[in-house]
């Protein structure tokens, strides 16, 4: 055996054990992989059986053995083109179905039988002889119809696989980048070499192409150790990451900013491609005119952030999470969810539930939070505290003579005409039907009385104007003070109100009763010449 041959099987045997030692390390590794590992061992279990096809073929003898090593290598090369593409494909999220899967595989399968029974049909060789100038192991053929079928589908199988990450390459982000060179170098050395081959520029009486594809395999292997080919991200995850609604950045170990997604962008316009490989903090500052206001920490967290953008605000929430991979962290993900319509559908929900719908003052429950605290700290710090319950004259009269709609009306001007002689820290609220609930902090009795009367006078003085026609309104109003210490609940003070009320109703409406402690009976404190002038009396 010349050297020159030793140099070739030599060669042919490196890119072997090289595919059998990828196989075996991804193999061995596949669950940490995502599921572009089986295609990535198929391709080099086949890249493998080619190359051990191709040495043993280049030591053979015989005619029958060079053909017998010659299907051996057939039983590999026409199958690792197509593997190669599905693993491509898979890694850039091509999904196939199993039917296509097979329908790729199927002119491979017709080559390996055509190669096999070549001496009974000549398609696939039309001549496949020993060399006769340089005698086995070369050979001289002449290729038949089915060779160039399957060269071409060859080919096309290669060029697919590598214009496929071409087209990849601007949407995928420059951390990947040099994964996909090294997927494309990896599919250049077979082209190249083929296309040398099939225009007679290599020596002739033998395929050089499992020559080179230890270089292929030196392109996967680097990408595999240095890139983490399969366990970073693929561009298949990087075509989710674009597509999801919430702004993403990532930041290395160092707080620079390595990518963001398409929702980023949109999110914040001022973002672009430039401020890759800057501090995050300085990003933000471009970003928001602020600095960012949190720590990043190694636990997930989850924060809310108001900004301005232009005139509009904008709450978001904000997730950081470490990126770990085998213990170490290796930088930060940022996650932007905008929040803003939550948030305002939060302030409408918390609106609807404390406030009154029809007069858009508080309602009972929004009254009893707030004056259970107040009545609390006036009893705990003995501050005076009183309440006043007022309930509209005759208003079932107003409904059947005018119609609900104007009672409604009516309910909603006497609320806006008490709302007008509120003071700050005064706690007004619809209680209930046409009754309405007035709690004074710091308020003895006979303030709660003035302030009652005060209020009953302005709704006596302004009579509602509905289609031209005036609807004198009055009300009647019973005030209540907490008493001194402990003991009484609110409800208590309340019910005291209500006696009052009762009071004042009962004593021709229109009216301020005062329940009073000592006689444990509502008074009547309103005098003929207090109504008229809107000022009462001293009692
Ligand atoms: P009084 O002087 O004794 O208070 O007489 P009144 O007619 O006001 O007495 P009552 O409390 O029996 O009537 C209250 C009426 O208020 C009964 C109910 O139909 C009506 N009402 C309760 N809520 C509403 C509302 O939201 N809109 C309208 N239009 N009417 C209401
Ligand atoms: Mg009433
Ligand atoms: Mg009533």
């Amino acid at each position: 055996m010349n050297a020159q041959l030793t140099a070739y099987i030599s060669l042919v045997c490196v890119s072997g054990v090289l595919n059998v030692y990828l196989s075996l390390y991804v193999f061995f590794k596949r669950h940490h992989y995502t599921n572009i590992a089986r295609f990535f061992i198929l391709h080099a279990v086949c890249i493998t059986i080619y190359c051990i096809g191709a040495a043993f073929g280049l030591m053979a003898t015989t005619i029958q053995e060079i053909k017998m090593w010659t299907v051996v290598q057939y039983i590999g090369m026409p199958f690792s083109a197509v593997y190669g593409l599905l693993f491509v494909m898979q890694y850039l999220g091509v999904q196939l179905s199993r039917k296509k899967v097979a329908a790729l595989l199927f002119i491979p399968s017709i080559t390996l039988i055509m190669v096999a029974t070549n001496d009974l049909h000549h398609l696939h060789y039309r001549v496949y002889e020993v060399d006769p100038v340089l005698g086995a192991p070369f050979v001289r053929q002449e290729i038949g119809v089915w060779y160039i079928i399957h060269g071409i589908f060859t080919f096309a199988s290669l060029f697919a696989a590598l214009l496929l990450p071409v087209f990849q390459w601007k949407e995928t982000a420059r951390v990947y980048r040099p994964q996909l060179l090294s997927l494309m170098c990896g599919q250049i050395v077979p082209i190249v070499t083929a296309f040398i081959y099939l225009i007679g520029l290599t020596p002739p009486g033998f395929d050089p192409v499992p020559m080179v594809l230890w270089m292929s395999s030196l392109f996967y292997l680097w990408s595999i150790s240095s890139s983490r080919l399969f366990t970073i991200l693929p561009v298949a995850k990087d075509s989710i990451f674009h597509s999801i609604n919430d702004g993403v950045m990532v930041l290395d170990e160092s707080r620079r900013l390595i990518e963001f997604n398409q929702g980023c962008e949109e999110m914040f316009p001022r973002l672009s491609k430039s401020m890759f490989g800057m501090d995050f903090e300085k990003v933000w500052f471009t970003l928001s005119e602020n600095s960012f206001p949190f720590h990043f920490e190694a636990a997930e967290q989850n924060r809310e952030l108001t900004l301005m953008a232009g005139n509009t605000k904008h709450t978001y929430q904000i997730r950081t999470s470490p990126l770990q991979h085998a213990n170490q962290i290796h930088g930060q993900l940022l996650i932007f969810t905008d929040i803003t319509k939550l948030k305002e559908m939060q302030v409408q929900l918390e609106h609807q539930a404390y406030y009154d719908e029809l007069t858009q003052v508080q309602n009972r429950r929004a009254f009893f939070k707030q004056a259970e605290h107040d009545f609390a700290k006036a009893l705990k710090e003995s501050e005076d505290y009183t309440v006043v319950l007022l309930d509209i004259d005759y208003f079932k009269k107003v409904n059947d003579t005018y119609g609900h709609h104007i009672g409604d009306r009516v309910l909603q001007h006497v609320a806006k005409v008490c709302q007008a002689q509120l003071n700050e820290g005064d706690v007004f609220a619809r209680y209930g039907g046409e009754e309405f609930v007035l709690a004074l902090k710091g308020c003895s009795a006979a303030e709660g009385r003035a302030a009652a009367n005060r209020m009953r006078v302005q709704i006596e003085q302004h009579p509602l104007e509905v289609d031209g026609h005036i609807l004198a309104v009055t009300a009647s109003l019973g005030v209540a003070e907490a008493a001194k210490g402990p003991g009484e609940t609110l409800t208590q003070l309340l019910n005291k109100a209500d006696h009052a009320l009762y009071q004042a109703k009962n004593s021709g409406r229109n009216q301020v009763w005062v329940y009073d402690d000592q006689e444990n009976a509502a008074l009547n404190f309103v005098k003929e010449e207090e109504a008229r002038s809107g000022e009462p009396t001293s009692t």
